[in-house]
């Protein structure tokens, strides 16, 4: 077993490291205070091939593996989760569904901007019925004439009202199967077409200078050829995409975490009551120790589903239990932050304050925590204990 990074994860790291802690970090509370979408770091991001870091090198992208890329965005996270969430759905949710399902002829239409990070792509699953329940969808895309007809609206949807916002792919509902089972399918619909409409920017809790805005389709018409993928396989392909932007949020996860130890570490070191460094007390140093070593856990875990994506294996348990733990992880790290900052760290102006805010969506989006334990006792019950033991323990 090696738990060393390949020359190439390391450079990829180190370069998210250099640009996250030397250009993003120093931006990111004024960001956050002014919800501004930092189109000049994601510019620079996509200049030095992180916005496209898994992406095919054929179309622009960087073709790095899927464990630099997690690698990358823990440290990118670290800095800005808002921006660290910018280049995950990009890259997770826009990109990778794209290069999974889509035709050549596809791709090269719609992949090349995207895979340089010079424009962004969404994805759009979440309605107003159909959140945790994607099968509740109600957007409805109807093939006449060559075309498919799109209607219905969407919500959340990250990355879909930038500037340089290329296009969403959206999972629409195309018909029934045995009568009764929604048919889901998924389509491409580029951002300037007609009757495709962005609602106003949501105010947030966190990720504030991220995008994320509400769709709306009225009679919206698309070539038929932008079906992406097979008819009907939309519900199995946005299954097959989250495990993969869960690995990613659980990398994101260990950033924003690590961000909190950091910030948690100094203060201990700086600050004195009673004569001396509040790192001196043992109540103290056990909240340190126990941050540090969940975030060592959730990094490991992560590194785990990323190396066996990579290898081709099945992995949607241990995305999820990476996307559970690291988030969680998360919180707990924030939550402990903010009680070594005192008083300090419930002031807005400190970077904990900030991180608390911020960390409560990392249980939410792209699976809940409830729904991924769901994932996880399923695949559990689902197999003998002594073959979950095996997957568990030699995967
Ligand atoms: C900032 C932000 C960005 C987002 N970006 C995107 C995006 O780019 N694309 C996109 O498609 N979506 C996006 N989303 C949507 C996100 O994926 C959903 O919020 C998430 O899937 C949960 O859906 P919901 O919020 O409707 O919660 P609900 O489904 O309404 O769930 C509410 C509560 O009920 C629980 N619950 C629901 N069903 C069950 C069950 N069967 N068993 C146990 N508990 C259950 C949930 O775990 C949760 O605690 C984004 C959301 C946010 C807030």
């Amino acid at each position: 077993m090696n738990f060393d990074p390949t020359d190439e994860q390391r450079r990829w790291r180190d370069l998210a490291r250099d640009f996250a802690q030397g250009e993003i970090r120093p931006r990111a509370a004024d960001l956050d205070r002014e919800q501004k979408f930092p189109y000049d770091i994601v510019a620079d991001m996509a200049r030095l091939g992180l916005m496209g870091l898994t992406l095919p090198e054929e179309y622009g992208g960087s073709g790095g593996d899927f464990v630099a890329y997690n690698l990358a965005l823990e440290e990118i996270s670290r800095a800005d989760t808002s921006v660290g969430i910018t280049m995950e759905a990009h890259i997770s949710l826009g990109c990778a569904p794209i290069v999974a399902y889509g035709t050549q002829e596809q791709k090269e239409k719609f992949l090349s901007g995207c895979a340089t990070g010079e424009s962004l792509w969404a994805f759009g699953l979440t309605e107003e019925e159909a959140g945790t329940d994607a099968g509740g969808t109600r957007t409805t895309a109807e093939l006449e004439g060559g075309e498919w007809i799109i209607n219905g609206s969407k919500k959340w949807i990250t990355n879909s009202g930038t500037d340089i916002t290329a296009g969403a792919t959206v999972i629409a509902r195309t018909g029934t199967r045995e009568g009764v089972r929604p048919e889901l399918t998924a389509i491409i619909v580029p951002q300037d077409t007609s009757g495709y409409t962005r609602g106003k920017a949501y105010e947030k809790l966190g990720w504030r200078a991220s995008d994320q805005h509400p769709l709306y389709f009225e009679d919206c018409h698309v070539p038929e050829e932008n079906l992406l993928g097979e008819r009907g396989r939309g519900f199995h392909q946005f299954l097959a995409t989250l495990d993969g932007g869960r690995v990613a949020v659980a990398a994101l996860s260990v950033g924003l975490a690590q961000a909190c130890f950091d910030e948690a570490l100094s203060r201990a070191k700086e600050r004195e009551q009673f004569g001396r460094s509040i790192s001196e007390f043992q109540a103290i140093q056990f909240k340190l120790a126990d941050m540090a070593m969940e975030i060592e856990l959730a990094r490991n875990m992560v590194h785990k589903a990323a190396w066996m994506k990579e290898q081709g294996r099945s992995f949607g348990r241990e995305a999820s239990i990476a996307k559970v733990f690291a988030s969680e992880t998360a919180k707990r790290a924030a939550d402990q932050a903010v009680q070594i900052w005192g008083g300090e760290g419930f002031m807005e102006p400190s970077a904990v304050a900030r991180y608390w805010r911020q960390v409560k969506i990392n249980e939410i989006g792209e699976g809940t925590s409830e729904i991924n334990r769901q994932i996880i006792a399923r695949s559990l019950l689902d197999e003998s204990a002594e073959e979950a033991k095996e997957k568990m323990v030699a995967k």
